[in-house]
């Protein structure tokens, strides 16, 4: 039977996808190795035929050793343009393949590659913003066993980028690529990383006008977060990856000896609290842990009003955990199912933000097509619908440039 799109997502989350070497690829996103390395599949774009989400961005999976193994393969032809065929069942799911950006050929006046400075996700621009995380440089290093940053950042990025370099790539993303979104990530850095996005934070407000998102490890010093939030931050997220405390120390040995969970959870709820509802996210990895504490971890991040973000573990290739299988079709279903479950009973309202499709995830407002279409999903539906529109003056608003007040550090 064929699947709808999110379920197809899903599906090729969980197998991958074979590019045979005749299908051309020309002119098309190539796979970025940047940043933990998840976005280092093949960007597609799925039409929904659906008017809760007419098209579903995402990151397929294609180098990893599993999807090798996949029974969906893309094609081409010149009439139809690209198609992802299931040989199960001889299904077949036109797509779109999302062209390169001519940006990403440019230098900055710095003359680095904007490339190398931040990479579009979806349709949202993604930089890492930090030197690499600090677990990389413990001996044994403290890395997460799924992350991939120590090998990335400085080699398919760059290691340090400016302020200067950030601004430029941000206009080139917001003016040329219709990018409203740009996403702040970094690892560890002790109790420096938050004061280290200022500068970030501030030139993008006052000379781009663009939604800024602030990802880092969670700091004890809850007044950093204050500080973004008076310049402008519109998003926080945080990794918290797992609920089971053994999983969190046995996948992620860094967040647990330096950090603890108790600090991701309570720099989470902190951010909820100041920041309207759905401003705030907390990011789980499925297919690790036990279901069940997946389904915990998502019902206490949107108790608080704030939005699960799951990503489907990829096995990475040059991750400690490169070896590792990816999960079942049928348990991600479910979890997902949770995601768009919990949103919807908490009334956190997902999908607000004009142009923001994360592809790395299944974001919680693909999961709607997950959901039987009953009166609790209508209603759920025609509220973030109603809201969305409400919501339109702001966010124009927050995307024009302005002048922050208080002190330039
Ligand atoms: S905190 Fe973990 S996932 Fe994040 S950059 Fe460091 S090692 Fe990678």
């Amino acid at each position: 039977m064929a699947l709808n799109a999110c379920e197809l997502e899903i599906d090729l989350f969980c197998r991958g996808l074979r590019v045979p070497d005749h299908v051309p690829l020309d002119g098309v996103r190539g796979i970025s190795r940047t940043r933990a390395g998840l976005g280092s599949g093949l960007e597609i774009v799925i039409p929904t035929r659906s008017w809760i989400k007419p098209e579903i961005w995402m990151n397929a999976p294609v180098v990893e050793a599993f999807a090798r193994q996949s029974p969906y393969e893309l094609q081409w032809s010149g009439a139809d343009g690209y198609a992802v065929r299931d040989s199960r069942g001889g299904a077949r799911y036109p797509v779109r393949l999302p062209p390169e950006p001519a940006w990403y050929r440019r230098l900055t006046s710095l003359d680095v590659p904007m490339s190398r400075v931040g990479v579009l996700q979806g349709t949202y621009l993604g930089i890492y913003i930090n030197p690499v995380c600090a677990f990389w440089n413990y001996d044994p290093p403290l890395n997460c066993g799924f992350c991939t940053t120590g090998a990335n950042v400085g080699c398919a990025e760059s290691s340090t980028k400016t302020v200067e370099d950030v601004i430029e790539t941000c206009r080139a993303a917001r003016e040329e690529s219709g990018a409203t979104f740009v996403h702040f990530n970094g690892g560890f850095q002790g109790s420096r990383g938050l004061r280290a996005a200022e500068p970030y934070v501030r030139a993008v407000k006052e000379r781009v006008g663009m939604l800024v998102g602030v990802q880092l490890t969670p700091e004890k010093d809850f007044s950093a977060y204050d500080r973004l939030i008076d310049l402008g931050v519109d998003h926080f997220s945080f990794c918290l990856e797992f609920l089971d405390p053994d999983w969190f120390a046995r996948v992620c040995p860094g967040k647990a000896r330096m950090l603890g969970q108790d600090l991701y959870l309570e720099a989470m709820d902190y951010c909820a609290s100041r920041l309207p509802r759905g401003a705030v996210s907390g990011e789980i990895i499925a297919g690790l842990e036990p279901i069940d504490s997946t389904l915990a971890a998502i019902e206490r991040i949107a108790s608080v009003g704030a939005f699960p973000t799951v990503c489907v573990f990829r096995p990475t290739v040059g991750s400690d955990m490169a070896g590792w299988p990816p999960p079942a079709y049928e348990d991600m279903r479910r979890v997902l199912l949770a995601v768009y479950d919990a949103c919807r009973r908490h009334r956190v309202p997902i999908g607000l933000a004009p142009n923001i499709e994360v592809s790395l995830v299944v974001n919680p407002d693909d999961a709607a097509l997950l959901a039987p279409l009953g009166a609790a999903t209508l209603a759920f539906e025609l509220w973030r619908r109603a809201l969305r529109l409400a919501a339109r003056p702001v966010f124009a608003r927050r995307l024009r440039p302005r002048k922050i007040s208080g002190p330039t550090l």
